[in-house]
């Protein structure tokens, strides 16, 4: 059934795929008399460190991967996620090499080889019919960070569905929420110089598990502690991070906003505020003030959990010691009150005057910066949007599938850079909508993941030794190039190729939609700021990765300058009276779940945890699988005895909205109430096929846009020993 626009792939196509046409005349790439050749990339994972690495070849295949020693952050080790790398994705013998059309049942994984021109026809023709019948927003793309790179997950694919006029997605799933609470107070979500935490003289490290999610972020950590700055952890959990804390703080999960207005309301009463920098670059502190008087200490832990006197003896030793650092990154902001906890918290450093200080304020993202720097807002041409056409957040996909009243529905939904059947929340509503006979799903990914099981044709995508590409870090200043080292495996391509393939099939044939990958790297390269100057394409050819052009010593805010509307920290903010929230920091229950408390007594978290998976990337590799062995499910003894389970027990967690499997890990690496287990296993690899987002919410956090994971409540009942 191919449809009249089908044609042959041109040979501009072929060498838009070519590995080969982005090594030619590589600075970087040196060959030795063997026929080795060592070529400069970097990590594509969703992970703030960005390691670069260098890949040696020999006769055209990949036979040895290490970090660069000589890189100043990631200092030549890449983490165990990446252990294997080479045989057991790019050269794994499951890989997808071609494209493939389904035979069986959606969820089945049962498909046929297919040529690529004929699947292309195919989805082309079903696109073009159903774009006539139904209109472009019955197209849906779903994709995240699958890739980190600008080329691979931010530009040919986003400019073809704004000119499509497909359903925009609101890829908010992760750190948007975190974004919107801290730029509400500070104007931006970047803070300090990463490698400035050395610094610090008090380093506060907030709902997050750097060990394990910013391995390379923590020596610096260390490197602080060893001159002498205690580490307090904040977290429900006992983290290997919390586990290697001076101090370890354990707030109920979602109540991290009562907390952090429990320590101002102490260093207030306490006269420890800096004066000086509040009357110079904060507004509001007068409302603020008044809104303090509601969390005395006592009102903070009855809340928390945490005693008055741990809160009024942190608030005092933070509000003392020079510099101080408050070290965030995504877990918290996973509530339906998360953007709050991360706007309450932002007001702590201005309120001090940790700004004031190399290595004192706030450490979360620094993607602020290359969104700026590379003018990454104009390289996915928003322009060609139509802002009215409608939208849907890429945490509700199960709603979106099912939704009767949706008109148009979504009939085709394209997926790439995601595994939506994994990572999204309401796993069975979205494999409820995957199921769906008349929506056409097409899959570009490495393997036949959960979210390929149901597709109609999966394409087999280039992996991030295959391709050229940018990247730019959110847990770093290191712009950083990605050489492809060998030719993609099979008939794997790229992500940018394959819409140049699929845009040309629909008839598409603009300039913007097929421009190569140098081109946008060029593009990206060329916008003239000042961040940029000296950093060159062939530059990051030649040495792989360049710091911005940041001032030195870092203070961005040590005399204000905050990029709000007011240009200063807005301790009260009109912007958010406007939109109808409160202008002043507050605390509300987390309470997204509408799951009853009664029948599900126990909050339940879903942890990125493993030190072996991204996401639900590696998460079906056997090498991956055997070190991080079986997900368990950590309960508190108490919550356990009051059950019957005793360690090692097989479980059953379960809520309305569906249940699993699991061995239970009995002990106090959870408070009493809370259960938690590691997220990005694929359901279709455990017992019972379902994983932790069978259990989570769909709704979406207080503003932002993210969600609600951690609101999800779920009982715990044994069934085996
Ligand atoms: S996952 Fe992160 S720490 Fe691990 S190698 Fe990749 S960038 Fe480095």
């Amino acid at each position: 059934m191919a449809g009249s626009g089908s044609r042959r792939i041109s040979r501009r196509e072929f060498i838009h795929t070519s590995a080969a046409t982005a090594l030619l005349g590589s600075e970087s790439f040196r060959r030795s008399e063997a026929g080795r050749a060592e070529v400069r990339g970097a990590c594509m994972h969703d992970c703030p460190d960005t390691c670069s690495w260098l890949m040696t070849t020999e006769n055209g295949r990949a036979v040895e991967l290490e970090g660069d020693r000589n890189h100043p952050l990631t200092r030549g080790s890449l983490c165990e996620k990446m252990d294997g790398f080479l045989t057991d994705v790019l050269y794994n013998p499951d890989r997808l090499v071609h494209p493939l059309r389904r035979v069986g049942e959606k969820g089945e994984a049962k498909f046929e080889r297919v040529d690529w021109d004929e699947a292309l026809d195919e989805v082309a023709f079903r696109l073009k019919k159903i774009l006539s019948e139904h209109g472009a927003t019955a197209v849906l793309p779903y994709s995240y960070a699958g890739t980190e790179g600008i080329v691979q997950a931010k530009s040919l694919d986003r400019r073809f569905f704004a000119r499509l006029g497909a359903t925009r997605l609101e890829r908010d799933i992760c750190g948007a929420t975190a974004h919107a609470g801290l730029t509400a107070t500070m104007g931006t979500s970047t803070g300090i110089l990463p490698e400035d935490i050395q610094k610090s003289r008090f380093i506060i490290i907030w709902g997050s598990n750097p060990v394990v999610t910013n391995p390379h972020g923590w020596p610096h950590v260390e490197e602080a502690r060893r001159r002498g700055a205690p580490v307090v952890v904040i977290d429900p959990l006992r983290t290997p991070t919390a586990e290697r804390a001076d101090w370890h703080l354990r707030p109920r999960p979602g109540t991290d906003a009562a907390l952090a207005l429990g320590l101002m309301h102490v260093i207030v009463r306490e006269g420890l505020q800096d004066v000086e920098y509040i009357e110079s670059y904060t507004v509001g502190f007068d409302r603020l003030r008044g809104r303090l008087a509601e969390y005395p200490p006592e009102r903070a832990a009855e809340i928390t959990g945490l005693k008055p006197e741990d809160i009024v003896s942190l608030a005092k030793a933070y509000a003392t010691t020079r510099p101080a650092t408050i070290r965030t990154q995504i877990a918290m902001e996973k509530h339906s009150n998360g953007a709050m906890m991360y706007r309450s918290i932002a007001c702590l450093p201005a309120l001090v005057g940790a700004w004031r200080h190399e290595g004192g304020g706030i450490l979360q993202f620094t993607a602020d910066w290359f969104y700026e720097a590379l003018g990454l807002g104009s390289l996915t041409m928003p322009e060609l949007e139509d802002p009215k056409t409608r939208s849907v957040n890429m945490v509700q996909l199960g709603k979106a599938l099912t939704d009767e009243k949706l008109d148009p529905p979504i009939r085709a939904l394209i997926v790439y850079n995601s595994n939506p059947a994994t990572i999204a929340q309401n796993q069975n509503l979205v494999r409820e909508g995957l199921k769906r006979k008349d929506l056409l799903t097409v899959v570009l990914d490495h393997f036949v993941t959960d979210t390929a099981r149901f597709a109609d044709y999966v394409f087999p995508a280039a992996t991030q030794a295959e391709y050229l590409d940018l990247l730019a870090p959110w847990g770093s200043p290191y712009l950083t190039l990605n050489l492809p080292a060998v030719e993609p495996v099979g008939e794997a391509i790229p992500n940018s190729e394959f819409f140049r393939r699929l845009a040309r099939r629909l008839g598409l044939e603009e300039p913007y939609l097929h421009a190569s990958d140098e081109e946008i790297i060029q593009q990206a390269l060329g916008s003239g700021h000042p961040y940029l100057e000296g950093i060159t394409y062939e530059r990051l050819r030649r040495e792989g990765w360049a710091p911005l052009n940041l001032p030195r010593p870092y203070l961005p805010f040590a005399k204000g300058g905050f990029p709000t509307p007011s240009g200063k920290c807005e301790l009260y903010a009109e912007s958010l009276l406007a939109t109808g929230m409160d202008p002043l920091p507050r605390y509300d229950a987390p309470e997204g779940d509408p799951s009853s408390l009664e029948r599900y007594p126990l909050t339940f978290l879903s942890t990125k945890s493993n030190r072996y998976f991204l996401n639900s990337s590696h998460a079906n590799q056997p090498r991956h699988l055997e070190a991080s062995g079986e997900p368990r499910l950590s309960i508190h003894p108490k919550d356990a005895a009051n059950r019957g389970i005793e360690k090692g027990d097989k479980v059953r967690v379960f809520n309305a909205r569906g249940a699993l499997e699991i061995a239970a890990e009995v002990d106090e690496g959870t408070l009493e109430g809370v259960v938690n287990m590691p997220h990005g296993f694929w359901a279709s690899l455990l017992p019972g096929g379902s994983s932790a987002n069978a259990l989570t919410p769909d709704g979406l956090s207080d503003w932002g846009g993210g969600g609600s994971f951690y609101d999800a409540r779920v009982e715990v009942e044994k069934i085996g020993g």
